[in-house]
């Protein structure tokens, strides 16, 4: 029926509005149109409602479709790595080359020498050989999936040998114990939930033994009377006992973070050192690139993997092999390596943080700067803080604001302290530092 006839106003009146209009970049046309007509075939079903009140239903309806599409958020956390805010930011050349690779033709799978088919698996592991020492690499879509295709390869219907206080369960339901169950490997436990000893993993040894496993106790940290196997020590017997070693390393990290105030974290290179056989390790943890599974190690071992049909299921995207590839370039200098978001970020001193965290104070009367503690995050270095610095703002309902930072277009994210909302600068971009404040104007901090 004739909306005109009904007394409703005609939906270009809706789209005409510019508060309304603003949503079409964000979320589209058709669905902009879409909330509008849903409003009014519920004001059908009621005698009086104006323009106003349709306006704003519809208003209200666009807020939750916005919130429910992907959207860039100000991440004023202080957590590096946040997980849930999507990890690792990426260096504008990693975005650069997935735009050349990705808007063209490639030889992704093509031997340019040779004229014939390539592979893929090759394109970057040049470069991962050279910054980890190992023999050979391989890629696929993230860490869980190159720990699945290891232990598909080597351990199904065979034993796994992993030191109890390394069964981990990190985020988003990956439970070492049940990864290994569904890859058809029997988990072999050994030693203390604080203590484990390399005689534990020698009386473990079995002719079923397919793997030693070691995991990165990513999240949590054991501490006080405990003991642990070396790497090195572990390769050992496993060369001893002709088992090859694993290693999950999770976050990954490439170069050494103590210039960067942070503790020692242990770094691929340093595990294949140690003659681990293979090293799996996230692209988007500490190493600063795409979602990605990085396997390295020995050449037969991954020469086994590839070998394996489930490989084609955990194939890694042309996209994400062009940003890893250029990522990974980024590591030839320390300068160069800054162009990563999360070095960036980490190199920041607390003297830069304060004086920007002083332009907040002077426009904003209840916003002070104060000292505070950022995370890295994402399953790595699971208690490691280092220093940074925050704007605080005393406000007598933190919450209430901590609601209206995230409903704001970009979203900013913080985190409440001590009955304080806190935006810790370091993970906040300069050039979103206006936005912020103009935020905060609105919020009448
Ligand atoms: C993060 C992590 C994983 C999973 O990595 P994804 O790339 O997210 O799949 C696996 N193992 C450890 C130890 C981790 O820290």
């Amino acid at each position: 029926m004739n909306q005109a006839l009904r007394g409703l106003p005609a939906v270009h009146r809706f789209l005409g509005e510019p508060a309304i209009a603003a949503f079409e970049p964000l979320v589209g046309r058709e669905c902009v149109k879409r909330a509008i007509a849903a409003e009014l075939d519920r004001a059908r079903l009621r005698t009086t409602l104006g323009f106003a009140a349709l306006r704003a239903a519809v208003l209200k309806r666009l807020e939750v479709e916005l919130a429910a599409t992907l959207l860039g958020v100000i991440n004023a956390t202080g957590i590096l790595l946040h997980t849930n805010l999507g990890r690792a930011p990426l260096a504008g050349e990693a975005l650069e080359e997935a735009m050349r690779i990705g808007t063209g033709y490639s030889n992704l799978e093509y031997d340019l020498a040779g004229g014939g088919r390539g592979s893929r698996y090759d394109r970057v592991s040049g470069v991962l050989r050279e910054l980890t020492g190992a023999q050979a690499a391989l890629v696929v879509n993230n860490c869980a999936a190159a720990v699945l295709l290891i232990l598909d390869t080597f351990a199904r219907g065979r034993e796994v040998i992993v030191s109890r206080n390394q069964l981990i369960e990190i985020g988003g339901g990956f439970r070492l114990p049940d990864v290994l169950r569904r890859s058809g490997a029997s988990l072999v436990e050994v030693g203390a939930t604080n203590k484990v000893y390399l005689a534990d993993f020698e009386a473990a040894l079995s002719p079923r033994t397919a793997l030693l496993l070691r995991t990165h106790p990513s999240n949590f940290s054991i501490e006080g009377f405990t003991h642990d196997v070396p790497g090195a020590q572990l390769s050992e017997l496993g060369k001893r006992a002709g088992v090859p070693v694993v290693e999950d390393l999770g976050s990954g990290a490439l170069v050494d973070l103590r210039p960067y105030g942070l503790p020692h974290e242990r770094i691929v290179a340093e595990a294949v050192a140690e003659g681990v056989g293979l090293v799996a390790f996230s692209g988007d943890k500490l190493l600063g690139g795409p979602q990605a599974g990085i396997i390295v190690g020995s050449q037969p071992l991954v020469a086994r993997l590839k070998s394996n049909p489930l490989l084609r299921a955990l194939r890694v995207d042309k996209l994400t092999l062009a940003a890893l590839a250029a990522t990974l370039r980024l590591y030839a200098t320390p300068e160069s390596l800054r162009r990563i978001p999360f070095y960036a970020m980490a190199s920041l001193s607390c003297e830069e943080l304060r004086l920007r965290g002083a332009r907040y104070a002077a426009r904003l009367p209840a916003a002070s700067v104060v000292d505070c503690a950022a995370y890295v995050g994402g399953g790595s270095l699971a208690q490691a803080s280092f220093p940074s610095v925050a704007v605080a703002l005393a406000t007598g309902q933190p919450d209430a604001l901590d609601v209206a930072l995230r409903a704001g277009h970009p979203p900013i994210v913080a985190r409440i302290e001590h009955g304080r909302v806190l935006l810790d600068l370091r993970t906040v971009a300069e050039c979103d530092d206006e936005h912020v404040i103009g935020a905060l104007v609105a919020a009448s901090v």
